[in-house]
């Protein structure tokens, strides 16, 4: 690197005393020639140039004798050096960096009028000021190079080393979280790629916390409304009990209501276990091509005797049949028991309407009835598990709360979609639209 610094600042500085020397000759020229008197007269602008350039000039003329040497040593003077002959020879400028004396040499020739040659001048330039710069060049570069370098891993040490700590301290927040503390939450560290990890992290955690509280409020459910029928079948039981000589029509109408728990108890179990087979995986759907109009009907017909007992008008309108891939058994039951609310929450006289229509996309089911309605409060409550409006209404008619809980879970398994618009006094009605074809 330092020769090719060295070579570069030679290579210019010749070629710059080779442009000066052709303009010193250049303005020579202009005198008749180089006699004592004219020499005089411009020998000061070339020793102001020499001092400056820290060169030698020489003016040599044709009989080689030194006429103005700006070191003045060796004025009159004969010279007769290889490049002064050659200029002499040739009439051309001759350039030369000697390696060994440490200098540059331009010979160049000057012109008189008609072409005659006046004389040479020599420039002389000591290239060891040149070199001693070249080497401080090359070694301020040098340092400055370490020093950078230096700088550089030391950065690098220091970054790696903020970077090492702010992973250290996310993976002790993970840490922790793993060994049981799962309120602990990650702290942002400034850097976002991290920031992203412990968002999405954090994210999780609090699904993770929704879902284990709501697994725990309904297990607590589950536990309550099992545990409800129980009690009265004891109360039913013990009071039998502690009767001494109870006649035997008090008996039976004791045992009678211990069946009527023992039956609710199965349904509760009943739903629960619907509705846990509807929580596992979609792979647990059995899809078939299914008549959709005929399996409405089948469902209405089932269900017309409850309808009959409160003089409910059960009315099946169709627009088009419908074919479509569904899981039959559990569509059945989400319709039925949409249908059966309708029923049930519903008055002496009145009306259930259930139509089925289609595009080329979905098909659509309505289940409209003109019963008591949900309050609007209510309304995004209904597809909860165990919730229900009115209790004790809805225990009298034997229900669990589970009903639409079952409705939705079996809509979304076939990637559908139920909508519920209610008045209270008014009536409900429940759409419900499906997907004619099963995607996975
Ligand atoms: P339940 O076993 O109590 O019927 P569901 O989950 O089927 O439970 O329904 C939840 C609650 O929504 C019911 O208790 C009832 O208060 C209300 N509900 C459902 N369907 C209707 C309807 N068609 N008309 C009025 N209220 C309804």
């Amino acid at each position: 690197m330092h020769n090719y610094y060295k070579a570069e600042i030679i290579n210019d500085k010749l070629a710059s005393i080779q442009t000066q020397s052709a303009i010193i000759a250049n303005e020579i020229s202009k005198y008749s020639d180089i006699s004592n008197a004219n020499v005089n007269s411009f020998s000061g602008v070339l020793q102001q140039y020499s001092s400056v350039n820290e060169a030698r000039i020489l003016l040599v003329n044709p009989d080689y004798m030194i006429v103005l040497d700006t070191f003045s040593v060796e004025k009159n003077k004969t010279l007769l050096s290889e490049n002064t002959v050659k200029a002499f020879d040739s009439q051309k400028s001759i350039s030369e960096y000697d390696k060994d004396r440490g200098c540059i040499e331009v010979v160049t020739p000057v012109f008189g009028s008609e072409k005659s040659i006046m004389g040479v001048i020599v420039i002389d330039l000591s290239t060891e000021g040149i070199i001693k710069f070249s080497v401080e060049v090359s070694q301020k570069t040098y340092v400055i190079k370490i020093a950078l370098i230096t700088f550089l891993i030391f950065l690098a040490g220091v970054s790696s080393k903020m970077i090492t700590k702010a992973f250290r301290k996310t993976f002790d927040d993970v840490d922790l979280i793993a060994m049981g503390h799962y309120d602990k939450r990650i702290e942002g560290n400034g850097y976002s790629e991290l920031e992203h990890f412990a968002e999405s992290f954090n994210e999780i955690m609090d699904k993770m916390h929704n879902l284990d509280e709501s697994r725990q409020e309904f297990v607590s459910n589950v536990s309550h409304e099992l545990k409800t029928p129980i009690t009265s079948m004891k109360v039913l039981a013990d009071s039998l009990n502690n009767q001494a000589d109870a006649p035997i029509e008090i008996y039976k109408e004791f045992m009678q209501d211990i069946v009527d728990e023992i039956d609710r108890e199965s349904i509760i179990i009943d739903d629960l276990l619907s509705l846990v087979k509807m929580d596992k995986s979609v792979a647990k759907l059995n899809i078939t091509s299914t008549n959709i109009n005929e399996s409405v009907e089948l469902i209405l017909k089932r269900l017309k005797p409850i309808a009959q007992k409160k003089n409910i008008e059960l009315v099946f309108e169709s627009f088009r049949p419908v074919v479509a891939e569904i899981d039959e058994v559990k569509f059945s039951l989400a319709i039925s028991n949409l249908v059966e609310n309708a029923i049930k929450y519903n008055q002496i006289d009145g009306w259930v309407h259930v139509s089925l229509n289609a595009d080329h996309q979905y098909f659509y089911i309505k289940v409209e009835d003109n019963g008591i309605g949900i309050p609007e409060e209510n309304q995004d409550k209904v597809f909860e598990r165990f919730y229900r409006v009115d209790k004790a209404r809805s225990r009298e008619t034997g229900g669990t709360g589970l009903g639409l809980a079952i409705v939705r879970n079996s809509i979304l398994m076939h990637h559908g979609a139920i909508k519920l618009h209610s008045e209270e006094n008014v009536g409900t009605t429940f759409t419900v639209r499906i997907p004619l074809n099963y995607v996975e």
